[in-house]
């Protein structure tokens, strides 16, 4: 297997114990830092190259965010590494119960292209937090900037430690035949599953962060145009290539003619067009392809054009859309918007439950009534209420899907989760003994203890 040696390496590099010292692993993540700093140029020009992302939306996206992941974990780790203290019960006195977090080993991280450093890199603040050495492999679909990670990372870390493996199909197939002892991927539901599967050949557990339909629910009485404010900077953003977008919009007929307006000012407001170098591209012709293909020409509201030779869609919304139409097929992973209309909630709630389980669900509301029960029926991995997107950046939530939009989730403190084991364990004394436990077993004994 080609990639055995590497493994061998980090799993003998693991078992030094080097990684389980708190000041290695406050090191590494300084490291890394400064390699990212001194390299943020590479990174900009990278991913300009890919899809012409702006430095502005790389920087936001990306950048801002694994810093702010860094020095969150600088500051946290030693209280999220330390050992727990729990109480113990009364036949296992005297003795002390605690849960001692430990690093899983070796892990191998996969990203997605959508957002390639931030994707990549997130996962391993949290590996390198919680002691793990790391192979990651990023997106080869997002080529330079998968190029710009192998460089700084191997500039930066000894190949023992940190390794990052590019490649496409081939190379993760090959890959996924060595064991790990732990995976985190990020990508489609599909390849998902083959991840799953491969892992499961060698019990490895994983996390799995997926994508889906995710909708966002529009109920009448809302701030329309806050609302819509909201809508097209989650969907417009890095051209609607973000796995937590509003797939599309389910909206109060009453509502519904004002909430277009409103998005049409919005998206002009942004200047997401055509000619705007600063509107991210679509990654590649497949792409644009398939979501040339999802927009019909009959329910266009807005937009609807594209240039195939620069793979830029415009921002497009689609109404008079039903849930039998192509565009609700499958994620939408692009520029496109469908909105459609309903007369009660209840239906279309009910609709959603017979749907994969969306990775997030936005409901815009002023109903509490109406809040609550989209939060009790709706069973997704996590979202917002009277916005989009934000709740990635709370720390303090933990982000992830259910059901076919993920295993598993991370950031803050379930980041380091996630790539930790949590051992138990029970320490007692030899002060005394308790003999009700030892055979021979008599009737007095089960008398007694009953
Ligand atoms: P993808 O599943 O095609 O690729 C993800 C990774 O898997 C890449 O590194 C790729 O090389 C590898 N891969 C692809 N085919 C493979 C195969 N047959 N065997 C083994 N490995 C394979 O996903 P993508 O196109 O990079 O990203 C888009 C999808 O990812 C969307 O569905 C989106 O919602 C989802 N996503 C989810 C999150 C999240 O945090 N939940 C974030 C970003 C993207």
């Amino acid at each position: 297997m080609p990639y055995q040696n590497i493994i061998d390496s980090q799993r003998q590099f693991f078992n030094t114990n080097a990684t389980k010292d708190i000041s290695f692993r406050i090191q590494q993540l300084k490291i890394l830092k400064n390699a990212i700093k001194t390299n943020e140029s590479l990174l900009y020009k990278a991913i300009y190259k890919d899809f012409k992302k702006s430095d502005y939306e790389t920087y936001v996206t990306e950048l801002a965010i694994i810093y702010h992941d860094i020095d969150l974990a600088l500051i946290k780790i030693k209280k999220w590494a330390r050992k727990k203290r729990v109480s113990t019960g009364l036949t296992n006195l005297p003795g002390r119960s605690y849960i001692l977090p430990e690093p899983k080993g070796v892990a191998l991280v996969i990203g997605a292209w959508n957002y390639p450093y931030q994707l990549s890199l997130s996962p391993v603040v949290a590996a390198i937090s919680a002691g793990c050495t790391i192979v990651l492999k990023p997106s080869e679909i997002a080529a330079n900037a998968s190029a710009a990670l192998a460089k700084i990372i191997t500039q930066s870390f000894p190949p023992s430690y940190f390794k990052v493996i590019e490649g496409g199909v081939r190379n993760t197939t090959e890959l996924l035949k060595v064991k790990f002892d732990t995976i985190f991927f990020t990508g489609s539901t599909k390849v998902g599953k083959i991840i799953y599967e491969a892992a499961a050949k060698q019990l490895t557990p994983v996390i799995l962060e997926l994508g889906g339909k995710s909708p966002a629910i529009v109920t009448a009485g809302v701030d329309i145009d806050m609302t819509a404010k909201r809508i097209v900077w989650a969907k417009f953003l890095n051209a609607g290539q973000t796995c937590i977008a509003p797939d599309y919009i389910l909206v109060e007929k009453k509502m519904e003619a004002a909430l277009l307006v409103a998005l049409k000012k919005h998206i002009e407001k942004a200047s997401y067009s055509i000619d705007n170098r600063n509107y991210t591209q679509i990654i590649n012709e497949n792409n644009l392809d398939r979501l040339i293909t999802m927009i019909d020409q009959s329910k266009i509201y807005l937009g609807g054009k594209f240039d195939k030779e620069n793979r830029i869609i415009e921002p497009t919304i689609m109404n008079n859309v039903s849930f039998d139409d192509l565009v609700m097929q499958e994620e939408i992973f692009g520029p496109i918007l469908p909105v459609i209309s309903y007369e009660k909630l209840t239906p279309v709630l009910d609709k959603i439950k017979t749907m994969d389980k969306p990775l997030s669900c936005y409901i815009f509301t002023k109903n509490k009534n109406m809040r609550q029960q989209v939060l009790r029926e709706i069973s997704f991995g996590g979202g917002a209420i009277n916005d989009a997107l934000v709740h990635f950046i709370e720390d303090n939530l933990p982000f992830g899907g259910v059901g076919s939009s993920g295993i598993g989730s991370y950031h803050g403190e379930y980041g380091f989760k996630a790539f930790s084991h949590y051992k138990s364990v029970l320490h007692k004394t030899f002060l005394f003994e308790l003999n009700l436990k030892y055979a021979p077993y008599t009737s007095q004994k089960l008398a007694w203890i009953k």
